[in-house]
């Protein structure tokens, strides 16, 4: 499984050395240099806290990680989902970037329930981790945790890959296309979130790739909002699907923090293809503000001159409606107030309670249709290549 543990990361002392001498080899030499060692990785993860459950940081996954970030300070933990000052600690809002960037956790996933979906994929696969390390203020993942919410990667690696390949097996071919995937049945493997992300710290997300490589008659699937190069080198060989996030640049630089700029994602569209993996774009959040048309008609212009005719042939889309939470509204106030301007929008929202209690808003049902329609309308006329998936 996976490659050994890794080489320890350079020390911060060290690094600015190696920045030097990356800059003096030559670029055909450099090109293998990972992306997640490079100073973009460093800037999203810098780890110097890691909390781990005994077992996690004894396994084979976990002694990796804990081997690439040797600076860092390993602290025991009961449980991956009770660390009482990183949890539903209050005093962290004001601290939300820099746990994201310095702390990761360590722990074993206890459920392998898959569960079906049938909107984005067919089934919600158990994910190899819970959380992100970049920061967009519409972000449900830190629903059930509270306010910070630095990754906590899954080490047990092989428990939850035999659980697939047994729904797989007990599910048998899918016989009937549907909008998920005309063939293979579609596993979403980053609910909780950014697969890409967690590739800049351990084999996970490679593991996955692999082991759908596999399953004919699966194909995993994940929203992205990190380009990441080093996932070009995996050969999914058209078994997992990159959904590249999209949304107009102006409010992507507003809400997706600590994200590739929407632009270098539709670039690399045709560089994922190409490596052998399927992309379509959530179009998501769609955030109705003042001149949000002509910023969604922008990009829809944009995609259309970017993106290559062997992209286009095979993309799909998913639009998706903000949803936002009163508990994330009262959040964001604290760190990032400004989001709030176009997130937070009564006029335009209705309350709607979600299955754990939450009180989540979304746009009201005299708003919502129209603006699918509206977005849908604007897909036939700029990108009529697009073919929609489902609105939601
Ligand atoms: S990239 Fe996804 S998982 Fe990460 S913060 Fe943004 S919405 Fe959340």
């Amino acid at each position: 499984m996976g490659r050994p543990p890794q080489e320890p990361a350079e020390s911060e002392g060290l690094f600015g050395m190696a920045e030097l001498m990356a800059a003096a080899t030559p670029t055909r030499a450099r090109e293998h240099r990972p992306f997640r060692d490079g100073p973009q990785a460093r800037e999203l993860l810098r780890v110097r806290e890691i909390h781990a459950e005994p077992a996690a940081a004894a396994s084979w996954r976990g002694r990796q990680i804990i081997a690439r970030f040797p600076d860092a300070r390993v602290v025991e933990t009961d449980s991956h989902w009770r660390i009482p000052h990183l949890h539903g600690n209050q005093g962290n809002v004001e601290r939300w970037v820099r746990v994201k960037r310095e702390t990761l956790v360590l722990g074993e996933r206890a459920s392998l329930a898959i569960r079906p979906n049938g909107r984005s994929a067919d089934w919600i696969a158990p994910g190899l981790s819970n959380g992100c390390a970049m920061a967009c203020a519409y972000c449900y993942v830190p629903r059930r945790k509270g306010f910070a919410n630095p990754i906590t990667v899954f080490t047990n690696v092989d428990r939850v890959l035999n659980a697939l390949g047994r729904h797989l097996a007990a599910t048998g071919p899918k016989k009937e296309p549907n909008q998920c995937d005309e063939r293979a049945w579609v596993y979403d493997i980053g609910e909780n979130g950014d697969c890409s992300v967690d590739d800049l710290i351990s084999d996970n997300t490679a593991d996955l790739v692999r082991a759908f490589r596999r399953w004919p008659a699966a194909k995993a699937s994940f929203a992205t909002k990190l380009v990441n190069p080093d996932l070009l080198r995996l050969d999914p060989q058209g078994r997992t699907r990159v959904r590249f996030s999209l949304m107009p640049p102006d409010d992507s630089r507003l809400l997706d923090i600590r994200t590739s700029p929407v632009p270098a994602r539709v670039e690399a569209a045709a560089d994922f293809l190409d490596a052998g993996y399927e992309v379509h774009f959530n179009l998501s959040p769609v955030v109705i503000r003042p001149g949000w048309r002509a910023a969604w008609d922008d990009l829809l212009r944009m995609m259309d001159d970017v993106l290559p005719h062997r992209v286009k042939e095979q993309a799909a889309a998913e639009i998706i409606m903000l949803t936002h939470n009163q508990d994330l509204h009262e959040v964001n106030l604290g760190w990032h107030p400004r989001a709030e301007d176009v997130l937070w929008q009564p006029d335009l929202q209705q309350p709607k309670r979600s299955e754990n209690g939450a009180l989540n808003v979304r746009y009201r049902d005299t708003v919502k249709p129209q603006a699918v329609e509206t977005l849908s309308r604007m897909i036939q006329t700029r990108a009529p290549w697009l073919r929609v998936r489902y609105a939601f």
